[in-house]
């Protein structure tokens, strides 16, 4: 599949459910209120549009949410499309998860082929932690770390750069990822849905600004490294561990975008940054065959846009698109 603007698509994100245990305060309302049941495409569904899209040139596919390992029976998900897997016709089976219910999986993760998982943890303070999450539990989360590692998955760290609330962390969250082998992505917070009270522009804090902080105290050798993704990557010296910058709003990554979105309704949006959106459910429920559903992906990819154009300042304090990363699968 290929945009046009000669971009190759190879990479499909699956938000697998809307909800999820916490509540991150730069994700979600306190009071969301999320799809009903119904509007979900199954999970036979899910995996039969997944299927295409493999069948079509995805390469690598990375489940989301919401939080995607609350999603009920969500491992009979992973272990079907671990076919793909065995097969070769899939390079990489992934999650980004917020690891509350991975001591429970992440064995049987790597029973069915993941290797790497995205875990995102923006603060190694319990209380800080309970604070930007709102119902979460550090331990919990730090438990199913360990219960990852034990079970050989590699894992890399999201933290999104909080402005007045987990920037004075940075030092001791690269000391900490280096100790435990971890690799660390820093993303800033994107202007994605409404948040209740709070402003993003209070919690925004432009990436450039860390890194020059950081630069002070780490040596930040730059490498090729690149995950298929939009992080670009320094090797700390001190620690030997990869650090990443996610920044969407100081620099803008689109002209390599490789990626296309999938919502659990079956919502495609081609762009995390605009609100055109193709509806595969339709084609999908349509007939049996796969044939409606495979021309839905292509003629949507063909509308595939040039890019975002997030902004975060005191003019444009709204979101610049309506609905909540856990809608779109971050
Ligand atoms: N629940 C899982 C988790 O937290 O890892 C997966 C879904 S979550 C939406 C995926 C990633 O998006 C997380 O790393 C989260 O921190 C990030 N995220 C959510 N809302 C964001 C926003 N408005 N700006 C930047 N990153 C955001
Ligand atoms: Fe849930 Fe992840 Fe959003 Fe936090 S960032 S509320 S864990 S979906």
């Amino acid at each position: 599949m290929i945009d046009p603007f000669g971009r190759t698509i190879s990479y499909l994100r699956v938000s697998v459910t809307d909800r999820c245990d916490f509540r991150c305060v730069y994700c979600m309302a306190e009071d969301m209120t999320f799809l009903p049941k119904a509007e979900l495409l199954t999970l036979e569904e899910l995996d039969r549009v997944c299927s295409a899209f493999v069948r079509l040139g995805v390469k690598k596919l990375r489940l989301t949410g919401g939080e995607p390992l609350v999603r009920r029976n969500v491992m009979s998900l992973v272990r079907g499309l671990s076919r793909h897997l065995d097969s070769g016709a899939l390079e990489e089976l992934t999650l980004t998860t917020n690891g509350s219910q991975l001591a429970k999986h992440a064995a049987e993760l790597a029973e069915c082929g993941v290797r790497r998982l995205n875990v995102s943890i923006d603060t190694l303070d319990p209380h800080k932690f309970a604070a930007i999450t709102r119902w979460g539990k550090l331990d919990k989360v730090l438990d199913g770390l360990a219960a990852a590692k034990a079970a050989g998955l590699q894992i890399k760290i999201n933290t999104v750069a909080l402005k007045g609330v987990n920037d004075d962390e940075f030092d001791h969250l690269i000391t900490w990822c280096g100790e435990q082998g971890f690799d660390l992505t820093v993303i800033e917070v994107m202007p994605m849905g409404d948040i209740g009270g709070e402003t993003r522009v209070d919690q925004y804090l432009p990436l450039s600004v860390l890194r020059g902080r950081l630069a002070q105290k780490w040596t930040l050798d730059e490498i090729d490294y690149r995950t298929g993704g939009p992080a670009r990557y320094v090797r700390i010296k001190e620690t030997g561990g990869r650090l990443g910058f996610i920044t969407p709003l100081t620099h803008n990554f689109c002209e390599s975008c490789n990626r296309v979105r999938l919502t659990c309704t079956g919502t495609l949006y081609m762009c995390l940054g605009q609100e055109d959106a193709a509806d595969l459910r339709a084609p999908l429920r349509q007939s049996e065959s796969d044939e409606l559903l495979e021309t839905a992906i292509h003629e949507a990819i063909a509308r595939k846009p040039k890019g975002h154009d997030f902004i975060i300042d005191r003019r444009h304090n709204r979101p610049a698109v309506g609905r909540h990363m856990s809608v779109t699968g971050g």
